[in-house]
């Protein structure tokens, strides 16, 4: 009996071949660029490390920016790949600051390559992104940019900005699958690419995935998997619906409401407005609080509260306001379930100022 062997999940029609190339120029429009894009088939992760692979060289400079595990994971990419790197690593669960990154630069004046993420999910923190453009542009060096955790969440304009390479991921703000993720790739950094040593038949080879590009987008470079290419389809439909601007402004609405509910709270937000995430709000733990029982005491409010992950975060509460999360009810759930945890641990916090404050920016 075929019918009782049919599933949803695995009997999907195949996923056209026109409309991959399509998802490539989607893509690209949410990205502000004219640059290639290519889609890798796998997390974003792993496009990151792809990234590193193509770049790295024996002997080729560069500086690492390091503000979350994931930049110190890309320093050892390309370090694994015979470069020299430097790392520039921001006080912990803070932003790097321009003068450091202006310093490094300056002391090794051979650096060809830099890179950065730019607004982190694990911290909640967002990096200087076009001060450190300017910087890089000056000097003629390379750009890297893991725009994982800010595309949909702040203007990424990767043509205005000159980012030679972006890395996003569909699974944050765009609230897409986690299984596939794309690699925006500038003339110049192509060429780079390319020199003496290029990655060739490999998984994690640019230049193999530039090979649908030049043979006309037509052929597939493998078999794309129907689940996560519908999916990523029907993300790409939302954000197009409500307009990119229209979704990083919710996140910055969400980022707003969540940072002055907990002021209103009494609480103290992570870092600074101009250097926090739209994705996650970070809140500080204040003495005499315990995470674990926290984060306990907050189950059952229908909130999105996690511990801060990497050095210095581990005292810092995330409220993730991302994808279809950044909305009222969501923001107004983690506020009051933070609130209700330190009560809960005898600290004050004052849940009636909290709601009010972020019901008045929702409203009207
Ligand atoms: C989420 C994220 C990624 C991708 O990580 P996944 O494990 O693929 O979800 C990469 N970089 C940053 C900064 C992120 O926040």
């Amino acid at each position: 009996m075929a019918s009782d062997l049919w599933n949803l999940l695995n009997d999907l029609p195949t996923f056209p071949a026109d409309r991959y190339a399509s998802i490539a120029d989607r893509i690209a429009r949410l990205l502000g660029t004219r640059n290639d894009v290519v889609l890798i088939q796998a997390e974003a992760v792993v496009a990151l490390e792809a990234v590193a692979a193509n770049v790295a060289r024996p002997g080729l400079q560069t500086a690492n920016i390091v503000t979350s595990p994931y930049g110190g994971w890309f320093g050892g990419w390309l370090r694994h790949g015979g470069a020299s790197v430097t790392d520039i690593v921001a006080e912990p669960a803070r932003p790097i600051e321009t003068s450091a990154v202006a310093a490094a630069l300056e002391a090794n004046p051979d650096i060809r390559v830099l890179s950065l993420v730019h607004a982190e999910s694990a911290s909640g923190i967002l990096n200087p992104l076009e001060d450190i453009l300017s910087l890089t542009r000056q000097r003629g060096i390379l750009t890297v940019v893991d725009a994982v955790a800010s595309i949909g969440g702040h203007p990424l304009d990767v043509d205005a900005f000159g980012i030679d390479i972006a890395v996003i991921g569909p699974q944050k703000s765009l609230a897409g699958p986690a299984g596939v993720s794309a690699i925006a790739v500038s003339r110049r950094a192509w060429e780079f690419v390319a020199r003496d040593g290029a990655r060739r038949n490999s998984i994690l080879s640019l230049l193999d995935q530039r090979g649908w590009i030049e043979g006309g987008r037509g052929a597939l470079p493998g078999t794309p998997s129907a689940m996560e290419f519908f999916a990523l389809e029907t993300a790409l439909d939302r954000v197009e619906a409500e307009g990119l601007e229209n979704v990083i402004a919710r996140h910055a609405k969400a980022a707003a409401a969540s940072r002055a509910g907990l002021l209103a709270l009494g609480s103290e937000p992570g870092v600074q407005a101009k250097s926090g995430s739209h994705l996650v709000t970070t809140v500080k733990l204040p003495e005499g609080a315990d995470m674990d029982v926290l984060l306990r005491a907050a189950d059952g409010f229908g909130a999105a509260l996690t511990a801060g992950v990497g050095p210095g975060a581990e005292r810092l509460v995330r409220l993730n306001h991302t994808g279809r999360r950044a909305r009222f009810d969501v923001v107004l759930a983690n506020v009051i379930a933070y609130g209700m945890a330190l009560r809960a641990q005898g600290l004050p916090a004052d849940i009636a100022a909290a709601s009010e404050t972020i019901a008045g920016f929702y409203g009207g």
